[in-house]
């Protein structure tokens, strides 16, 4: 059993339709595949319908853009009700302030001799969860970086000349709507991007303490082997499962295929365990 919970579409900035997704995951020998785009469940019927001929098993979920202490973590919620009005107000919320923040970036740009418009992004940007990653294809598209990664490290990244911020639930709070719409939590890539600074064991400790989450995503593309065992122990001491997941993005992040990290069929199990038990079902 090949099992992977991490993934995108162009729901959000993914580069394969779901429909295409689950074609890919098909080829690449997955049996499960979790559809978590950012902050939207828009993708998850075209993946259904395309999953339903092979033999590949499609899992509703979503990435959600949370924040703790003013630091972004992405908090993946899996087995949630997408129709659920308390989780699908936030995750509107969420959507609303990715496209207010797409002007203010695009003002920067322009500041730094790089003249995008709204329709430039618009047309690399296919589902209704906009973000940084449409702005780059639009950079790209224009001649100005060679790629993603080159938008990010040189304009767009946290603390770049063109980062704008932007709204983000809170991850105490967006952990409860999971719950609330009977789905599990994950925290996704845990230690990526420097939060082994803020997301110590501590505050992981306060975060399971009043929340029940779930589980921390530790196999990711982002994680060396030493982060991954220091992560691996934590989950451990604090009785929390541990996934795996590619985080694929298609075209977008070359370095994450489809399968690249995998979550065992016993954390599954576990995992759809503990769905049930807050009322919804994977
Ligand atoms: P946004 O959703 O607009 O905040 O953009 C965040 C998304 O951009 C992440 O989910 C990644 O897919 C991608 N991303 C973030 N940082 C980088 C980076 N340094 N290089 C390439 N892609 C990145
Ligand atoms: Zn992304
Ligand atoms: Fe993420
Ligand atoms: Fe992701």
């Amino acid at each position: 059993m090949r099992i992977d919970l991490h993934t995108h579409s162009t729901h959000s900035d993914g580069t394969d339709t779901p429909a295409e997704l689950v074609a890919e995951a098909a080829a690449a020998g997955l049996d499960v595949l979790a559809l978590t785009d950012h902050d939207t469940f828009d993708g998850l019927e075209e993946a259904r319908r395309a999953a339903a001929a092979t033999g590949l098993a499609v899992l509703p979920g979503v990435e959600i853009s949370t924040q703790f202490q003013g630091r972004s973590v992405h908090l993946l919620g899996y087995g949630c009700d997408p129709m659920s009005a308390r989780l699908g107000a936030e995750l509107a919320r969420i959507r609303e302030g990715r496209l207010t923040r797409i002007p203010a970036t695009l003002t920067r740009l322009a500041d730094l001799g790089i003249p995008l418009t709204w329709a430039d992004v618009d047309a690399h940007a296919h589902g209704a969860s906009v973000g940084r990653p449409h702005v780059a294809d639009a950079m790209v598209a224009g001649g100005y970086v060679a790629n993603r990664d080159e938008a990010f490290d040189t304009y767009l990244a946290e603390g770049g000349p063109a980062y704008v911020e932007r709204y983000a639930a809170e991850l105490i709070e967006a952990i409860g709507l999971v719950h609330d719409a009977g789905g599990a939590a994950v925290i996704a890539h845990v230690w990526s991007r420097g939060a082994e600074r803020y997301l110590t064991e501590p505050v992981l400790a306060d975060v399971v303490d009043s929340t029940g989450l779930e589980g921390l995503e530790v196999a990711h593309p982002d994680h060396p082997g030493e982060t991954r065992a220091r992560l691996a122990d934590i989950a451990d001491r604090l009785g929390l499962l541990t996934t795996g997941s590619s985080d694929y993005h298609g075209a977008g992040k070359t370095r994450n295929p489809l399968g690249a990290e995998v979550t065992s069929p016993e954390v599954l199990r576990e995992l759809a365990g503990r769905v049930e038990s807050r009322g919804g079902s994977l």
